[in-house]
């Protein structure tokens, strides 16, 4: 396949996170260094810190209150795992097992590097002195650093960190555990600060196409694996299940209450700015609530999961996560 056969991301129309096919045919040799090249090219053409240039943050979020806190946290948090991910995705750099991988987990590295520029550099545009900027986020995101992400980083370094790294479980921490856990929260963050923020969807938005990519190629990569390697299965299972098994351990779902919560008062504070707009087609984001959000991105989860377990051919998980 050469590239100019490879659709290409555009600004607008862009695959949603939670659209099952929107990645169903990347590989490793399709996303190649030139693709990535192309690519980012044509999906980042002309932002400036992730955004379009001038874009800038509205008033309302600038204002003390629930909708700024909620807004603070949550890219905060977000700076936090792109961060951890990028130091992950060295390890996978230097045990990938070809050139394809290597060139691939390469370019997914500098994608989080940036991913975790753009969202501090959003704190920034909200009004955070730059030179304060660790020291907020750490306040900010601190215990929830500790209790949520701590953990999760400790067991992907006992797959990746060790003499014998295991390099297809690190890529499975990132598809199913990590990322691929935290993709429908990146998904509803897009839709959510749509109208309230503009600067911060697009932000949001540019990484989460980046996002479709790693999920895809990721799955696939585990997904060849298993086809050469068969006996794998059973390992990458109970990899699987230990990672999801963390997940339910950790107050994941009291981050998600606090931050809905908070948008929750400053949607009320600000309901007008909203109109008619729609979190999902037929559903006025205004009418929604804290439950309903947290119960869409559940079922996000829990499809995208599904559905990229089967592909890679890891089904038979008796888990929910
Ligand atoms: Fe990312
Ligand atoms: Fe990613």
């Amino acid at each position: 396949m050469t590239l100019a056969m490879v659709k290409q991301p555009e600004k607008t129309h862009s695959p949603s996170l939670i659209d099952g096919l929107a990645d169903a045919e990347l590989t490793p040799e399709i996303c190649n260094l030139e693709y990535w090249l192309q690519a980012i090219r044509c999906s980042l053409r002309g932002y400036v810190h992730g955004h379009t240039p001038g874009l800038a943050v509205p008033r309302h979020m600038l204002e003390p209150g629930p909708l700024r806190e909620a807004s603070l946290q949550e890219f905060a948090f977000r700076a936090t795992t792109e961060q951890m991910t990028a130091r992950h995705l060295s390890h996978l750099v230097r045990t990938a097992p070809d050139q394809a991988t290597m060139d691939f987990f390469a370019t997914q590295l500098i994608d989080e590097a940036r991913h975790a520029d753009v969202f501090r550099w959003h704190l920034v545009e909200m009004g955070i002195p730059r030179a304060t900027l660790e020291a907020r986020m750490a306040e900010i995101v601190g215990n929830k650093r500790d209790a949520i992400l701590r953990p999760l980083e400790q067991f992907a370094l006992d797959l990746v960190a060790k003499p014998d790294a295991d390099f297809i479980g690190g890529v499975i921490f990132l598809t199913v555990i990590g990322e691929g856990a935290l993709a429908p929260a990146a998904e509803m963050s897009e839709r959510k600060w749509r109208v309230f923020d503009p600067p911060a969807a697009e932000i949001a938005q540019g990484a989460n196409m980046d996002e479709v990519r790693h999920l895809g190629v990721g799955a696939e990569v585990v997904r060849a694996h298993i086809e050469r390697h068969p006996q794998e299965r059973g390992r990458l299972l109970e990899l699987i299940q230990r990672g999801l098994q963390l997940w339910q351990e950790l107050p994941i779902l009291p981050l998600l209450i606090e931050r809905e919560m908070l948008f929750q008062a400053g949607m009320e504070q600000h309901r007008s700015l909203l109109g008619d707009y729609e979190l999902i087609p037929g559903r006025r984001l205004a009418d929604t609530t804290v439950e309903e959000r947290i119960g869409l991105q559940a079922h996000w989860a829990d499809e995208m999961r599904g559905q990229r377990l089967v592909r890679m051919g890891l089904t038979g998980l008796t888990v929910a996560g």
